[in-house]
């Protein structure tokens, strides 16, 4: 016997699926144990509703038909449809989707859905259509539930009270009876129609719009600029939303009690409605209208319980100019929906509604929502937001369903649903911090409505904004490791750097990281590393590269055994190394002793070019271990990852303030403002921020400067020879020492020439001009392979001044919500070259707790004292080993200068302090910081 049904799902535009992905995850490799197929049976026995297939009896050229539920042929076990999607790369594991939150784009329903269309696309009338189908899916770490039931039969409402059946059954539950009454209610009467002499009381003109296409459009080929997106809002933003919408409207004598549910579309409308003013392509004027439309759960109004699972939305629609909707109060905006629905909620308005219905033969002709629906201005909104998760909770090792997915189908502009944000917004499971999630709504918008919302004001206010000043080395890369947090949807974490500068730029000169400092990049994002891999010079041949940093006596002529003395007067009068046989010393592996001496290219002891006198001390630093990259280059292929919009140019930071709100304002020279929750300095050595924290403290010159050059490496080459010229080099000698190595995939060669300096610095920068003349001067008396490489170097160069924090360091790197990194907080000379790797390590140090601090406010923790905890712990964790790189970088260059008092010109002595302060620098365990920052993030939190 054919069951009637609801006479709100008798219209064929719902003639498609509605569906609900379930996700639960599992120990990985596992294998779902529950028994669903008997959990399945048991259901359809229970609801033999569900067991039933739909079909359209009596249609006609006058009339749509109606849809019936009757006999499905007799479905052979298994009913699930299982699919083992573990050895299909195409399909991610579990936790990768879990990790980017189940994004609406990598949830495809051609993948994890039965096959029926994603409402609103249609299935075609020849298409078999069972009433409920589900598809069990398995993935490596997890498992996924979907369920899919056709819509005329069943509503939103059904579809979550099915699954909520279908999990108390695999639990071995017995659903209560009164449950099982309600969801077999004879569907045929429960909205008693007005008799047919009474007059309907609406006027439905507008639901019966003059044209109405007998094919509905493939909406996917006429918007295809359309995506979906999800948007996270944590307790803390749904809270305070309400609170705001909730305060008595002015406009209402009698005040009206909204829901959040209210306060949120409220928002969600207003808020993408000044986005379409500002920024649609085709201007909109505030005199044009807005529809939304929400649609409504009748089950209370007819006395029916959640239990009933057919059909019982219908939509209520309200219009007003754009104008009025972004000038409104939220709370005004809130109570005119608030109004809308309830007058249509009565049982009056649902008779006369289902009435109309009733007696419209063909209900193709009928507008679902009242009138067309223009994307460029209307709303559409669904609520799932009452679905408890712990209802979804599935038998054996199953367990808690962590939140659900609507599969990826095709577009409906303007479509915007809103429900409890899946578990995954926060990471520890207790049940108090479950609850704290927040939402999440999932719109359908045009890709400049995305960008548009992401860039509105108040849309941002409930996402966590941090500043970062400055888009040098630093600030680039941690910009691009914030980025990369797993949570961080841009929707939720905006990060925005100001630069002063109008491009993003670094000088061309040579720059080396560590294997730390690249360990680090790793962490943060992999393509960082990539970046350095990309432009970094190999040091030595290609195919027989060399892992040493080689440290000489570029001062001393060598005449044989332990004799020495200046080259002045004494030019080619050095005794080669191969003369003073033994002389060479080899730190690490012991091939480095000899090698490329077979090699055609010339080895160590080839006769072309300016030769070393005296020993040459290796330092292995471990394969690719400290290679040159030019910085102009690495930043270039840094800045290919940087999304568009991040950095924002001319922007020099002129000081900030904590407004009463919390919120930090940033002021800027141009006059301009800006608000964000943190601020990250990464302003360098002269650092602003810093100097606002901590104004005792200064930057002081060190009295020594660095002439710096480019050369080409052909030329290097044939006054150096090859092999030599290729390798890093660092000369040591009294006051001064002068390094060289290849960069910019060994077409050039930077040579760095450092002097000290007795005067002050006297340049208002920290660069002047200089001449090659300075620098010959310099080293006249110098051996001849220095004055050779000086002598390469062009006739006019920069030299930089050398300043650090060694004679005053900040306290500490953090102050309330504001922290200081890179240069701005530890400013070294660049003996170890490793300033730039430590603000590396600080940017991981950073992104490790702002992550933690993340996860906390999604989960419910103030936002403003997790940021402040995550400073904290950042502060603590980085600020001994950075200060001590301060002291030791100037010490270290003391060696190299023979200026230590201890170590004098001994370049053996030399050699071992370098050598354990290297070490030191290098071999830093970084997995051990990254657990400390967690540590310490948590005990500040909580301290
Ligand atoms: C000669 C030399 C060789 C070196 N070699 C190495 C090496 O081999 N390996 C290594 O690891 N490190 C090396 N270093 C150190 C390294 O260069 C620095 O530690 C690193 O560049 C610091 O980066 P940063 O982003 O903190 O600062 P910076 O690179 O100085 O960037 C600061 C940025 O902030 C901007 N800014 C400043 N004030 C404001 C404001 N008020 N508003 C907006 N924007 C602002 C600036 O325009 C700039 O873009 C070397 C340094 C020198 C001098």
């Amino acid at each position: 016997m054919a069951h009637s049904q609801d006479i709100l799902g008798q219209l064929p535009l719902l003639q498609s699926y509605t569906h609900a992905i379930l996700c639960f995850q599992l120990a990985s490799n596992t294998t779902p144990t529950i028994d669903l197929e008997s959990a399945v049976q048991r259901l359809l026995t229970l609801f033999p509703i569900l067991a039933g297939q739909v079909i359209k009896t009596g249609a006609s050229p006058t009339s749509s038909g109606a849809y019936q539920v009757v006999p499905y042929p007799v479905r052979k076990s298994p009913i699930i449809r299982y699919v083992d999607h573990r050895s299909d790369p195409q399909i991610p594991s579990y936790n990768t989707l879990r990790t980017a939150h189940f994004p609406f784009n990598q949830m495809p329903s051609t993948h994890f859905s039965p096959p029926h269309p994603v409402f609103p696309i249609p299935y075609p009338d020849t298409d078999l259509a069972p009433v409920l189908d589900i598809q069990a899916n398995i993935l490596n770490g997890g498992f996924l539930l979907t369920l899919a039931a056709q819509h005329n039969i069943i509503d939103a409402s059904g579809i979550f009270q099915i699954a909520s059946l279908l999990a108390r059954l695999t639990r071995g539950e017995s659903i209560p009876k009164a449950e099982v009454t309600e969801g077999n209610l004879d569907r045929q009467d429960l909205i008693p129609l007005l008799d047919d002499s009474q007059p309907l009381r609406y006027d439905y003109c507008e639901y019966l719009p003059s044209f109405m296409p007998k094919i509905p459009p493939n909406l996917t080929e006429l918007f295809p600029t359309f995506q979906w997106a999800y948007f996270h809002l944590s307790r803390r933003a749904v809270e305070a939303i309400y609170a705001e919408a909730a305060v008595p409207s002015s406009s209402h004598s009698t005040p009206v009690q909204i829901t959040p549910n209210d306060a949120l579309t409220a928002f969600i409308w207003q808020r993408l409605t000044l986005t379409r003013l500002h920024h649609s392509p085709s201007p909109l004027a505030a005199t044009d209208v807005s529809k939304i439309s929400r649609a409504m759960d009748l089950r209370r109004t007819l006395h029916l319980s959640p239990a009933y699972m057919g059909h019982m939305i219908r939509t209520a629609t309200l219009r007003l100019p754009l104008g009025e909707i972004t000038s409104l109060p939220l709370a005004t905006l809130a109570a005119k929906l608030r109004d809308q629905v309830a007058e249509l909620r009565t049982l009056d308005a649902v008779r006369d509604y289902a009435t109309f219905l009733a007696r419209q033969p063909d209900k193709s002709k009928i507008a679902y929502s009242g009138g067309g629906f223009q994307p460029a201005t209307d709303l559409s909104c669904s609520s799932i937001a009452h679905v408890d998760y712990d209802r979804l909770s599935l038998g054996g090792a199953m367990g808690r369903c962590e939140g659900v997915r609507r599969p990826g189908g095709g577009v409906l502009p303007g479509g915007c649903y809103i429900g409890p944000a899946g578990d995954w917004y926060g990471s520890v499971g207790d049940e108090e911090s479950r609850q704290e999630t927040g939402i999440e709504v999932l719109m359908c918008l045009d890709g400049w409505e995305m960008e548009g919302l992401r860039e509105d004001e108040r849309w941002r206010e409930w996402v966590d904004e941090i500043a970062i000043i400055g888009s040098g080395l630093i600030g680039t890369l941690l910009a691009l490791g914030l980025l990369n947090i797993p949570n961080s949807n841009p929707t939720t974490l905006r990060i925005k750097i100001y630069e002063q500068s109008a491009i993003t730029h670094e000088l061309g000169a040579g720059i080396g990281f560590t294997t730390c400092a690249r360990k680090c990049m790793t962490l943060m994002d992999p393509r960082i590393a990539e970046c350095v891999a990309h432009v970094a010079t190999l040091n030595g041949e290609e195919e027989d590269p060399d892992y040493c940093m080689r440290f000489v006596d570029g001062f001393r002529t060598y005449t044989g055994g332990d004799c020495w003395g200046t080259s002045k007067g004494g030019e080619g009068g050095g005794v080669d190394v191969r003369g003073i046989g033994g002389e060479h010393y080899s730190e690490g592996r012991s091939e480095d002793n000899n090698n490329n001496n077979n090699n055609n290219r010339g080895g160590e002891n080839e006769d072309r070019g300016v030769h070393i006198f005296g020993k040459v001390y290796k330092l292995y630093t471990g394969p690719r271990g400290f290679e040159g990259c030019h910085r102009g280059q690495f930043l270039d292929e840094v800045m290919k990852l940087m999304p568009e919009g991040v950095v924002e140019y001319n922007k020099r930071v002129e000081g900030y303030e904590y407004l009463p709100s919390g919120r930090i304002q940033l002021g800027f020279s141009d006059g301009g403002r800006v608000e964000c929750d943190l601020v990250l300095a990464c302003d360098g050595i002269k650092s602003l921020i810093r100097t606002h924290l901590y104004p005792e403290t200064k930057p002081q010159y060190t009295h020594q400067f660095a002439f710096r050059g480019l050369v080409p490496m052909s030329t290097a080459i044939s006054k150096l020879g090859r092999y030599r010229a290729l390798r890093q080099h660092m000369h040591c000698g009294p006051r001064a020492h002068v390094l060289h190595f290849p960069v910019a995939k060994q077409q050039l060669m930077n040579v760095v020439a450092f002097v000290q300096d007795p005067s002050d610095w006297m340049h208002s920068g920290m660069t002047a001009p200089a001449k090659k003349s300075e620098v010959v001067d310099a080293f006249e008396e110098w051996g001849p392979f220095v004055r050779a490489v000086i002598d390469l170097l062009p006739e006019e160069l920069d030299k930089w001044a050398v300043f650090d924090t060694y004679d005053s360091p900040v306290p500490k790197y953090a102050e309330g919500r504001v922290a200081l990194v890179g240069d701005a907080a530890h400013a070294s000379s660049p003996h170890h070259g490793a300033g730039a790797g430590m603000g590396v390590e600080d940017a991981l140090a950073l992104v490790t707790a702002i992550r933690r601090a993340r996860e906390d406010v999604d989960r419910g923790v103030e936002v403003n004292g997790a940021l402040e905890a995550a400073l904290k712990a950042y502060s603590r964790v980085r600020y001994e080993r950075s200060q001590w790189l301060v002291r030791s970088s100037r010490e270290v260059g003391w060696t190299y200068e023979w200026m230590d008092e201890s170590i004098g010109a001994d370049m053996d002595r030399a050699f071992a302090d370098i050598k354990e302060r290297s070490h030191r620098v290098w071999y830093f365990n970084v997995d051990a910081m990254v657990a400390e920052v967690e540590r310490q993030y948590r005990w500040c939190l909580w301290n």
